[in-house]
This record gives structure tokens, sequence and C-alpha cells, in this order.
């Protein structure tokens, strides 16, 4: 019986699942390469023998790390404080996803006679949301209203 595949609840399994499939993406590049590169050596005391040279194995290794990576996940980061995050937030009403906003985090200790804590503070400014309206796509500055509303 195959084993059933347990499905991801906390935000530390779903960073650990992401990086379980970077890992498969990588081994799963590899191996394809590996099959393509490879050699059989003909005749000598390792007939038969197949091989990689190392100029195919780097060329191979930079094709594998050359592909687009897919983000490891689209509700999940792991980073270190202060940080910056870029967070495109999904209205809980209308469910539209608003044009991304920075998101500070630090971390804040305080200590008291019962001794030490951490914690972390996020700080983000607020945007002007109306329910249902769709975000204008970000363009390179140069969008005139004739190139939105059409000629
Ligand atoms: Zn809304």
């Amino acid at each position: 019986m195959a084993e059933k595949k347990k499905p991801v609840e906390t935000l530390e399994e779903q960073i650990i699942a992401s990086r379980a499939e970077y890992r498969d993406l990588i081994r799963t590049g590899l191996d394809e390469q590996i099959k393509t590169i490879s050699e059989r050596l003909a005749g000598g005391n390792r007939d038969g023998e197949e091989i990689v040279t190392i100029k195919a194995l780097a060329a191979a290794l930079d094709y594998v790390f050359e592909q687009p990576v897919p983000a490891p996940s689209v509700h999940a980061a792991e980073v270190l404080s202060p940080a910056m995050i870029f967070v495109s937030p999904v209205c809980p009403k209308c469910g539209v996803t608003d044009t991304a906003i920075m998101l500070n985090v630090s971390s804040v200790l305080t200590v008291d006679s019962d001794g030490s804590e951490i914690k972390l503070k996020g700080k983000s400014k607020a945007r002007t949301h109306i329910c249902g309206q769709m975000t204008l796509l970000e363009g390179d500055g140069q969008t005139t209203i004739n190139d939105i509303l059409g000629d």
C-alpha cells in the first residue's frame, strides 16, 4: 500500500514541505541530466563502466541551477529580524488581492523580574482599498489613461 502524504497543517510544516519540494526539484533535474551526459567506457580494465566527465557535470549543474525555481510558498516565509516582507493582502470581504504592502518585522526583548521574553513586532502602512476593485498593473511609470481605457 502506498504511503499517504500527510496534509500540511502548520506554517512550520509548510516551510519544511517547501524545502522537500525544492530538494526533489534539484534531485529530479540532476537525475535527468546525469542520464543524458553519462558515457560508457569502451575497452581497458574499466570497460563498460558509466562515467561523467567534470566538464559535462559542470554544464549539467549550470543547467539545473539556471532553471526557474517556483516560489516555495505563497503563504510562508522564513526570515531573520529585522526583516522587510512584501505581502499582497487579500481582502477578507471581497477576496481581491491588493498591491503588495511592505511589512517591517522587528524583534522586541522584554526583561522583568520573572526573566526575559522575545517577541516580534510587525509594522505596515495602510493602503486605500475599494472592495471589488482590481488593482492597476504595475508598469514602467509610462502608463497613461489611454493605455488603460484603450483608443
Ligand atoms: Zn475588499
